[in-house]
């Protein structure tokens, strides 16, 4: 998962939160639970004493120290229930003190005596030698009778409640981890479900070019942002598919409209230059305007072509044909132009090579790749066009020794109007068009084009279709 994802992001703080919460609360309640089991001892232990002194030691004057001492033992057993109990009348004179318990757990004689004795209820944790912690709670009370104070203590270990707390905490740190692993996981299910819109949202978007701009992206019906921002995307497709289509009609329009008058101009001027009753500096002026309108209306007839491509005309005539006889007999028609400047066009195309598409617009893409190549190839150079499939694709390649193309420039060859240097041979006649009509050829085929090229050594143009049936 990519850590910068909202999705990884918001897993991350809610995970992070909810076990910082839990680690908080399971703390406060460990400590309350803590702070309630030894307040409870303690309130046990005080409870004992009052009963201790509310029931014998009222009656002492009455009933003699030994009773209570007989009585107290009788009643609390200490040394089987593992208690500490202890009477002692203020100033020293003991009137009960358990023995040792059964299980030997403590020894009563580590409880020092209090001193000075004490006007209120206390109660003390006294660390024994063997580690444990014994909880004693002391009541004072003077009898009604005697007025002699007698100070009534009870304890108890503190280490049953020491191992439940710990045996608690031991749970709820083995528990921790597998909590943290829910809340994560379903944290990720919560946000993954929430974004999964978004995901469709993007993927559509991504598939949205200009050739399909008539596409609009999913409307999730959450009532939600992701609702408005679909919408609003939308929105903002329509207008750009507005303008786009605009500016398309434009095109179309334009060239369609100067392409008669350019005709008109060209034969009027062919007509001037063939005049022998004209002056022999007019007929070589007009034959200069010749060669410019000549020009131009290569510009307007790629520029329409472009139009047309743009409107997705080059699916009308689609049918399915050996590319590798196109290759050959384009090779074959563009070879008086490769003459004249004493190239070589060898053609290597030995089996027949099935592809479906539009044959004529194909074979303008193996005529404008041809035509860069004699262009841009010195006098006696050589240009090898290879047909062939390889890894079920169809290839068509065409590979001169010519002046080659910069590397910075490689990027830029297919748009529009793009041309390396006006300065070069050859380019100052044409309009940077001839690629960018190749390319939209072979996406109109669903094909792919390339360029690779070192400069003064040749430049190689292939074209990658997928077949029939594959
Ligand atoms: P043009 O029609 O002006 O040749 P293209 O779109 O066909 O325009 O080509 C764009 C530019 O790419 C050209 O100006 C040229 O500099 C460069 N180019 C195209 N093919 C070749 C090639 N075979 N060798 C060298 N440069 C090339």
């Amino acid at each position: 998962m990519n850590p910068r994802s909202i999705q990884f992001r918001l897993v991350a703080w809610y995970t992070g939160l909810l076990t910082g919460i839990f680690v908080l609360l399971f703390t406060l309640l460990f400590l309350r639970l803590q702070i309630f089991l030894v307040n409870d001892l303690r309130e046990t232990q005080l409870r004992r004493a009052h009963q201790v002194a509310n029931t014998l030691l009222v009656r002492v004057g009455e009933t003699g120290e030994p009773f209570v001492a007989g009585q107290v033992n009788e009643w609390y057993s200490p040394e089987i229930n593992d208690r500490f109990v202890r009477i002692t009348r203020a100033h020293g004179t003991l009137i009960y003190a358990s023995r040792r318990p059964h299980d030997g757990s403590f020894d009563p004689a580590e409880v020092p005596v209090l001193s000075p004795v004490p006007t209120r209820e206390v109660s003390r944790e006294i660390k024994l030698s063997n580690g444990k912690t014994l909880l004693v709670a002391a009541l004072p009370f003077k009898s009604p009778e005697s007025s002699a104070v007698y100070i009534i203590e009870f304890g108890e270990l503190l280490d049953p409640v020491q191992a439940m707390l710990r045996h608690l905490f031991l749970q709820l740190a083995e528990g921790l981890p597998l909590a943290v692993i829910i809340i994560a996981v379903g944290g990720y299910w919560l946000v993954r479900r929430a974004l999964m819109p978004v995901a469709q949202i993007t993927r559509a978007a991504e598939s949205i070019t200009q050739h399909n701009l008539s596409e609009r992206l999913p409307v999730p019906h959450t009532g939600d942002e992701l609702e408005r921002l679909s919408i609003s995307l939308n929105r903002m497709i329509a207008r750009l598919d507005d303008a786009f289509q605009n500016s398309k009609r434009f095109v179309a329009d334009a060239s369609h409209e100067l392409r008669t008058p350019m005709t008109i101009l060209r034969g009027e001027l062919e007509a001037l230059t063939e005049n022998k009753q004209l002056d022999a500096a007019v007929r070589e002026q007009a034959g200069s305007m010749l060669e410019e309108v000549a020009r131009l209306s290569k510009i307007v007839q790629q520029l329409f072509a472009l139009s047309r491509l743009d409107a997705g005309e080059a699916q009308t005539e689609w049918a399915r044909f050996d590319l590798a006889e196109l290759a050959q007999t384009t090779a074959g028609q563009m070879n008086l132009l490769a003459e004249d400047k004493k190239i070589a066009i060898q053609c290597a195309t030995s089996q027949p090579v099935f592809i479906e598409g539009d044959r004529a617009r194909l074979k303008q893409v193996v005529v404008n790749l041809l035509d860069n190549a004699i262009k841009y190839t010195p006098p006696h150079g050589q240009i090898h066009l290879r047909v062939r499939s390889e890894n079920e694709r169809a290839l068509l390649e065409v590979e001169d020794n010519g002046i080659g193309i910069p590397r910075e420039a490689l990027p830029h060859v297919f748009e529009r109007f793009f041309r390396v240097d006006p300065a070069r041979t050859g380019e100052a006649e044409s309009a940077g068009l001839g690629l960018s009509i190749v390319k939209s050829i072979c996406t109109a085929h669903g094909a792919e084009v390339e360029a690779v090229s070192v400069p003064q050594t040749g430049s190689c143009f292939r074209v990658k279709f997928s077949m029939p049936g594959k």
